[in-house]
């Protein structure tokens, strides 16, 4: 079957891309008909794809959030009678910064010269701490806590058919955007090459179809991460004010371009507020690193 915008992928997996940031949203439908939804949409035309083919193919049961980043939650609306699965922390993050994703939300529309949306940032009905088996129909999915791009982020993994819904990890176009907790993004990568999936759908970006292609983005992202936290803690240990650690921690990194380097700036910049006191150091008094996002200020084209 061809569906326009559509992509079928393996297993009753369908993915839409969005024109923003490549975003992926995906469908799965079980043979019974149960439809499960994850991160479904960013422009009106997108989630009107996305709802037509899942109300005409069967139920929408349930709608899986990945983390509660503006770009990710913008089709809830769309689907009022699905239950809303996500993370425990994210009903904080949407409460704490309610008007920062409507902010941001507005600011997306604006570019796309479009009025801004009535948004208000959808709550869940299902929560989880760490781990949630989810039946859809006939299928399984496993939830897990992947924490480390955000507080609440979750990953989904498909065992019947080893796909991998990695939400925003392992992309082929961005580094990792490190909005959390660097030692976290670790764990968690660690925790989901564990599961040695066959298929892999980032947030954002290509699919991965092969183990090869997965275990490489798998390395890349370890590295970085690795260089990220062994160059900033090393610069805090030996006194250094964040000037110092920006110039020291400009390592090569291996997606460069314009975005990823501004994102390698915010990472660095938030590793050092975080760490700052622990070693003994003045935490800076302005907003650093992903902080100036919650506050305003836009990456060119990373999520
Ligand atoms: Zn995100």
């Amino acid at each position: 079957m061809r569906v326009a915008g559509l992509r079928p992928l393996l297993g009753g997996w369908w993915s839409l891309q969005s024109r923003t940031y490549a975003t992926n949203s995906g469908l799965l439908r079980a043979d019974d008909g149960e439809i499960a939804l994850v991160d479904p949409g960013i422009a009106p035309d997108e989630i009107a794809v996305l709802h037509a083919f899942a109300t005409q193919q069967g139920r929408p049961h349930y709608l899986i959030l990945t983390h509660a980043h503006w770009d990710h939650l913008l089709g809830a609306a769309a689907f009022p009678h699905a239950t809303i699965v996500a993370r425990r922390p994210y009903t904080g993050i949407i409460e704490a910064h309610a008007d920062d994703l409507r902010r941001q939300v507005a600011r997306w529309a604006a570019s796309q010269h479009r009025a801004a949306p009535d948004f208000t940032p959808p709550r869940p009905t299902l929560a989880f701490a760490e781990a949630l088996k989810l039946h859809v129909g006939c299928r399984t999915l496993h939830l897990l806590a992947t924490p480390g791009h955000s507080a609440d982020h979750l990953s989904l993994f498909d065992a019947g058919t080893g796909l991998l819904w990695a939400g925003d990890m392992l992309s082929d176009r961005e580094l990792p955007c490190v909005q959390h907790d660097a030692d976290a993004y670790l764990v968690s990568l660690q925790r989901l090459r564990a599961l040695q999936a066959e298929y892999l759908v980032p947030g954002h970006g290509a699919v991965a179809e092969s183990q090869a292609a997965i275990a490489a983005r798998f390395e890349r992202d370890i590295a970085y991460l690795h260089h990220l936290i062994g160059c900033v803690d090393e610069a805090l240990q030996a006194g250094s004010d964040l000037a110092a650690t920006l110039k020291r921690c400009g390592f090569p990194l291996p997606l460069d371009d314009a975005a990823n380097r501004e994102a390698h700036r915010w990472n660095v910049e938030s590793r050092y507020a975080q760490r700052a006191a622990h070693f003994g150091l003045p935490v800076p008094a302005e907003a650093l690193g992903w902080e100036r996002e919650w506050r305003g200020a836009t990456l060119t084209d990373v999520a």
